[in-house]
Formats: structure tokens, C-alpha cells, sequence
């Protein structure tokens, strides 16, 4: 049936019908907001690249958490600053260790509110890197995967909600399975950092967290922006050891790959809004390029009509309280 039987404006012509048939709803309930936790009490650092975003000492990450689940945002991800680093990145499993000490705060203040710790070596060892170093600079992969495992038994001894790998080592959800469920945590699901690319997006989060790699990149380990198949097989094997939840990591430049993840795995699909993808919007619209409420609104739907159920993003509050705001 063409024109002029069918006319596609029908359906637009009011605000309440254009509500009635919307397909993609956007809802604060499937939105993680990220927090940079640094030591000590009532510090708050801007972060140049990311305006609105601060790393924050854990006094005020638990009010900002408190702040984000009275906005109904469900979950909050920690990413850690600690005081020290060496050549392992031992704070990552010391059970007083930045995020440890963050993530029971915060459950002990907001219960109800998922907290999420990164976990991975790259914010707490001395190279950057997301490993441990072999004398030749390679990250090995197998001595890694029990240092890993260390720091998800530990963060679980923490409280941590959901454990969320982001190194991208091979074999490293089935060994925190296993590990999770040896130390009694066989309840605790795993959200796979599983399509994680090397992607030059990142730059304002190595300022944040301080976790620029010393020499090299980790183009050794993270996927080439170039390949969507590769990211359908590296969720696969993922989902075999044992993940729960899937990510795309970053949303934008792959929403392609979202939705090649959703349609092959059926699982709840989380995409990563990332450092970049937030600093573009910041600056484009402090420029007064861009309405910054209309385009956070509209990239976050476009994540979500891709097929991401939920989506990490440093706009997670301003987003709620807009849509707070329209109904
Ligand atoms: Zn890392």
C-alpha cells in the first residue's frame, strides 16, 4: 500500500499519538552511573575533559550515589584511584583497598543501590597495563587471570553486586566462575566487559583515573575498531564460561555490534557510553553547537533502539532528571 492509501505522517501528527506508537522508551531504571573514588575525605577533583564529573573521596561518593538512587537510577560502577601502585597492582585485591572501602560504604549507607566495581589491574599497577607485565612488555595472559580472580573474591567480600571484568584476558570469566563459586559467591552474576575495543573514545577516563599506559597501548588485548565478527565471537566464548550480562564497549561508533550482540545471545545486553562520547557532547554544546539535553536524549534512545537493555553513562543523572522533568 503506497501513497496516497499509506501517508507515514498520520502517526506523527500529535505529541500523543507520536507517544502511543514510540517504540524505545528511556527509562532511569536501566542506567549505570560510573564514580572515580580517590582516598581521603572531602575531595573533589575535576576532571578537565569530563565537565561535571569529579573523583571524588568516598564521603562524597555516598551522598552522590544516594543522590542518583533517589533519582531512580538502580546501579552505580567504582572505578578506583589508590594511593600506591606497584608492578601487579595489588591494591585491586587488598580488601581495604580504594573500592573495596567504597563499595561498603555505599551498601552500607543506600542498600538497595547495585554498586558494580571495575575490576581490572590497569587503574593499581605501576605500567598502566591491564596484566602482568612479562619481561619482554607482553601482558601474560594465564598469570594475570589468577590476579583477577584475587580481586573479584575480594570485591565480593566487599559487597559488590555484580562482578565486571574489563581486561579483556582470555579465559578470564570462566576463572572468576570458578573462583566466585569456590569462595561460597555462586549467586553473584558476571557482567563481561566482552566486545571491549581499542578505541581512541577513552582519553578523557585515563585522565580521570590515571591509568594512561605507561608505554605501549593495549591494542594487544582490546579488539580492533575494524571487526564486528571477532566481537560476536569473543561474546560467545564469554557467554560459555559463564557470563550473565554482555557489554559493547564503546556505545556509539558500535551500535552496529549492540545489535548483531542482542539478536545472537538474547541475553540483557549493557552498552558503555563512554569518557569520549560524553566529552564531544560537553564541549560541542558549551560551545553552543549543541542543545545538550536534546542530544543526550536522543544518543541514549539510539544505544537503547540498538538493542542495549542498559547503559553505563556519565549522563545517567542529567538524563533522569530530564525525563523526570517531560512526564
Ligand atoms: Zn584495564
Amino acid at each position: 500500500m503506497a501513497f496516497p492509501l499509506t501517508r507515514m505522517r498520520r502517526l506523527r501528527r500529535t505529541g500523543a499519538l507520536r507517544g502511543l506508537v514510540r517504540e524505545t522508551q528511556l527509562d532511569a531504571g536501566d542506567f549505570i552511573l560510573p564514580f572515580f573514588v580517590t582516598h581521603g575525605s572531602d575531595r573533589r577533583e575535576p576532571i578537565a575533559a569530563m565537565p561535571g564529573v569529579e573523583r571524588l573521596s568516598i564521603d562524597h561518593v555516598v551522598a552522590a550515589a544516594g543522590e542518583a538512587a533517589a533519582l531512580g537510577i538502580p546501579a552505580v560502577m567504582l572505578f578506583g584511584i589508590p594511593d600506591h601502585k606497584d608492578d601487579d597492582g595489588s591494591g585491586a585485591w587488598d580488601d581495604e583497598g580504594i573500592v573495596q572501602l567504597a563499595t561498603r560504604a555505599i551498601k552500607r549507607a543506600h542498600p538497595d543501590l547495585l554498586v558494580i566495581p571495575d575490576l581490572c589491574l590497569c587503574e593499581y599497577t605501576s605500567h598502566g597495563h591491564c596484566g602482568v607485565l612479562r619481561a619482554d612488555g607482553h601482558v601474560d595472559n594465564d598469570a594475570s587471570l589468577e590476579l583477577l580472580a584475587r580481586t573479584a573474591v575480594s570485591q565480593a567480600r566487599a559487597g559488590a553486586d555484580v562482578i565486571a571484568p574489563s581486561d579483556m584476558m582470555d579465559g578470564r570469566v570462566g576463572v572468576l566462575r570458578g573462583a566466585l563459586d569456590e569462595a561460597g559467591f555462586a549467586d553473584l552474576p558476571i557482567l563481561a566487559y566482552s566486545a571491549k575495543f581499542a578505541s581512541a573514545f577513552y582519553g578523557p577516563f585515563r585522565e580521570a583515573a590515571v591509568s594512561t599506559p605507561a608505554f605501549g597501548d593495549r591494542r594487544s588485548y582490546q579488539m580492533d575498531p575494524a571487526n564486528g565478527d571477532e566481537a560476536l565471537r569473543e561474546v560467545a566464548l564469554d557467554v560459555e564460561e559463564g557470563a550473565d550480562m554482555v557489554m559493547v564497549k564503546p556505545a556509539l561508533p558500535y551500535l552496529d555490534v549492540i545489535r548483531r550482540v542482542k539478536e545472537m545471545t538474547r541475553l540483557p545486553v549493557v552498552a558503555y557510553n563512554v569518557s569520549g562520547e560524553y566529552a564531544m557532547v560537553k564541549a560541542a554544546a558549551a560551545a553552543g553547537h549543541l542543545d545538550e539535553r536534546a542530544t543526550v536524549l536522543e544518543t541514549l534512545t539510539a544505544i537503547r533502539r540498538a538493542g542495549a537493555d542498559v547503559i553505563i553513562t556519565y549522563h545517567a543523572s542529567d538524563a533522569a532528571r530530564w525525563l523526570q522533568e517531560a512526564t
